[in-house]
């Protein structure tokens, strides 16, 4: 009975997880993709690239970034096909200063790789850009106060293809009625900023981690990839 019980309650944790229970329980109505601003910076990619980070280090009032040790912008190719964007660092991040370099990291290059993609031909970045305290999800305010330097970071990045790990990602950057297992394995494009993207969602390797049984429906959505790169 009491296992029961316990199992009921990691489901219904899961359940807030994959839908974003930030979002279910926020009495505030969101539009996010029409409201926020993008940044206009000038010079070459790689100038554009260190004002926007530039932009994110002067943030003003952020507890996000007054509990963090240090931010974490992004890692990678950036002049890549394919760019991933995930939640938020974790511990490990917040301490190296980069993107997915803890388990969930791992997993992450484990996946790419059965694409034949190795992450330093990727770019990653998340949603939001210092770590979360106690790695809880970024809050409907935190994920509002970085969408626009997220979609300036996806407008300057320009790539072909925008993974989107997770429902933190596939809400900041599509909309918060998309359901994160419904949503996965779909192709569309859609404007942000002047580029515009092919999207698809997939599972974050972190909720893999714990629910190792979707991974065949994740490794669909890798192969839907592997499909697009060798067409575009
Ligand atoms: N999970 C994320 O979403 N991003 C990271 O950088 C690490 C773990």
């Amino acid at each position: 009975m009491k296992k029961n019980l316990n199992q009921k309650l990691i489901n219904l944790i899961e359940y807030y997880n994959l839908v974003n229970a930030n979002f279910l329980l926020s009495n505030t109505p969101l539009n996010r993709m029409s409201e926020s601003k993008l940044y206009n910076f000038s010079g070459t990619k790689s100038e554009k690239l260190s004002k926007l980070k530039k932009k994110i280090y002067l943030i003003k009032n952020c507890d996000l970034k007054k509990n963090a040790k240090q931010l974490v912008f992004a890692n990678g190719n950036i002049n890549p096909k394919i760019m991933i964007v995930g939640e938020g660092p974790g511990a490990n991040e917040d301490l190296e200063g980069k993107p997915f370099v803890g388990r969930a990291g791992k997993l992450l290059d484990k996946m790419l790789n059965s694409i034949q993609l190795d992450r330093k031909q990727t770019y990653i970045t998340n949603v939001v850009n210092y770590r979360p305290p106690s790695n809880r999800k970024p809050t409907e305010q935190e994920i509002e106060r970085y969408l626009p330097f997220l979609k300036s970071h996806v407008e300057i990045i320009n790539p072909k293809i925008l993974l989107l790990l997770g429902s933190t990602a596939l809400n900041a950057l599509v909309g918060d009625e998309e359901i994160i297992s419904k949503a996965r394995g779909k192709w569309f494009q859609k404007e942000i900023g002047s580029s515009k993207p092919w999207i698809i969602a997939s599972f974050h390797p972190a909720f893999l981690m714990r629910q190792p049984e979707q991974k065949k429906l994740a490794w669909i959505d890798l192969k839907m990839i592997r499909e697009k790169l060798r067409k575009i």
